[in-house]
């Protein structure tokens, strides 16, 4: 069986299936409370707020050196 593990909301914590990010979001949050974190740029959610963040850094990364290759 192939798997395509990006494609999968999966619950890392129980391993439920989910058919998108919203609901893998709210069920991790309501059972097993987890502090759920969005991007606020991207959308893009967040198990813990050390992902967020380090997310967040790379974005940002991403954005400065494509300012940079712009202005050359
Ligand atoms: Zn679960
Ligand atoms: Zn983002």
């Amino acid at each position: 069986m192939l798997k395509l593990f990006s494609k999968k909301h999966n619950c890392t914590d129980c391993s439920e299936k989910f058919s998108n990010e919203d609901e893998l979001a709210r069920h991790a949050r309501e059972v097993h409370k987890h502090n759920i974190r969005k991007c606020q740029k991207c959308g893009k959610l967040f198990l813990n707020e050390k992902d967020r963040l380090h997310h967040i850094k790379e974005e940002r990364q991403k954005e400065i050196e494509y300012r940079r290759r712009k202005n050359h």
